[in-house]
């Protein structure tokens, strides 16, 4: 769904040739991969996305406001990973059960595995392995360090649906609790870091295993259920994860994007890949209210959800933006504000949202069809370690 509504978008922002390349190269993949659901998903998706056009011409064409654009790829994408979710416990409750699943794994839930991942390309890095177990970890994680590469924390900003969880949170706490309660700048600093502490903590786990010990790993029944283990830890906590699960709501409803500011990992990565990116939010002061008219304006900065001042800026650069775009939508000048290069190529929210959706889904489709995708790990080992998880240990 997510690759048909991109080449919708290639179309209809001009792009036909990039639209016919995409489309073809989809279907090609599809067809090629004689795997029917796939074939099926593509031409139910081809059928939905002309429905769509017809009766909701500006869904399909991307003719909306960035913020709605956004909103619903947000909410597109959390119900997608709801489904995931859904057909893991269905697929984990009946190996439980020791009857062969009907359902199939979904191996893109192996994107919840960031350390394998890590493991898993520090073994394709350094020996040339590459693992047969969670492959899909190791391409999710490669895939959401491109697009911080590219185009900034646009991952967290439009398509992680923790940070939409978060965004609900928050705006039901506002409901109850009008009052913002933001931390003083010397407090808000230090908390920021304790994100990159926890990475830190990550890649000293992923850099501190020697090499030869990978194979030896990749191998283990740990890591064969790596997944189901996951699972375990969020089905059943201990006292110290409520506690942790308490921080991290509390932090979520306290301030806006507070979870991905203070705690998350994958923001941390994110942030520190955004420098890179070259896209990012400019301000060009011909344009712009202030210098070119003299007025004071300041509704870009209102509208950031993390506390950029970007009327005082050329170039946003801050690891905390996640190039929502908000900014660029609450300006009152067309040509005042862009996400876009030095050299002055900018990027739409259209054009965003067919970055994203074909890094996002392109990349794993190829690993699909390469044969680096789904796992190889029998179901019958998974039925037999699924009996013995708990004495299971790395
Ligand atoms: S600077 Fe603009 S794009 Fe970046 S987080 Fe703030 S509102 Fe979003
Ligand atoms: S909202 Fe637009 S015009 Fe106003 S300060 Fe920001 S960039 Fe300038």
């Amino acid at each position: 769904m997510a690759l048909t509504y991109s080449v919708s978008l290639l179309y209809w922002s001009g792009k036909k040739w990039g639209a016919a390349a995409s489309g073809v190269l989809v279907s090609a993949a599809a067809i090629s991969s004689l795997y029917w659901p796939l074939i099926a998903a593509l031409a139910i998706a081809a059928i939905v996305i002309g429905l769509v056009n017809k009766f909701q011409p500006q869904v399909a064409q991307g003719n909306m406001r960035s913020n709605n654009l956004r909103e619903g790829v947000q909410h597109l994408l959390a119900l997608s990973m709801l489904l995931v979710g859904v057909q893991f416990a269905v697929n984990s409750a009946l190996l439980k059960a020791g009857v062969t699943p009907w359902l199939m794994r979904p191996d893109v839930g192996d994107a919840f595995l960031p350390i394998a991942g890590g493991i898993e390309l520090k073994a394709i890095a350094t020996l040339g392995i590459w693992d047969q177990t969670h492959p899909a970890a190791a391409v999710m994680l490669f895939v959401v360090l491109l697009t911080g590469l590219l185009c900034k924390r646009a991952f967290c900003g439009w398509a992680c649906p923790l940070g939409l969880a978060g965004e609900y949170l928050y705006k039901l706490r506002k409901r109850f609790i009008k009052h913002e309660y933001l931390p003083p700048a010397w407090l808000d600093w230090p908390l920021r870091m304790l994100k990159y502490l926890l990475l830190l903590g990550l890649l000293y786990i992923i850099i501190s295993m020697p090499s030869q010990s990978i194979p030896h790993y990749l191998s283990g029944n740990y890591h064969k259920i790596a997944d189901l283990k996951m699972a375990l830890f969020f089905v059943t906590p201990g006292l110290v994860t409520l506690l942790c699960f308490a921080l991290i709501l509390s932090l979520a409803a306290w301030r806006r994007q507070g979870f991905c500011r203070y705690i998350c990992p994958y923001g941390a990565l994110l942030g520190l890949a955004s420098f890179l990116s070259p896209f990012k939010i400019r301000r060009n002061t011909q344009h712009c209210l202030i210098e070119s008219k003299g007025m004071s304006c300041d509704k870009c900065t209102r509208a950031c959800p993390a506390n950029i001042a970007v009327h005082t800026q050329l170039n946003v650069r801050s690891d905390e933006c996640q190039a929502c775009m908000r900014c660029v939508s609450a300006c009152p000048k067309n040509e005042a504000l862009h996400l876009s290069t030095r050299n002055g190529i900018k990027l739409s929210a259209r054009g965003l949202t067919i970055g994203l959706m074909l890094l996002l889904f392109l990349i794993p489709l190829i690993a699909y069809l390469s044969g680096f995708w789904v796992s190889q790990t029998p179901t019958e080992t998974r039925m037999y370690l699924i009996q013995h998880l708990n004495s299971i240990g790395h």
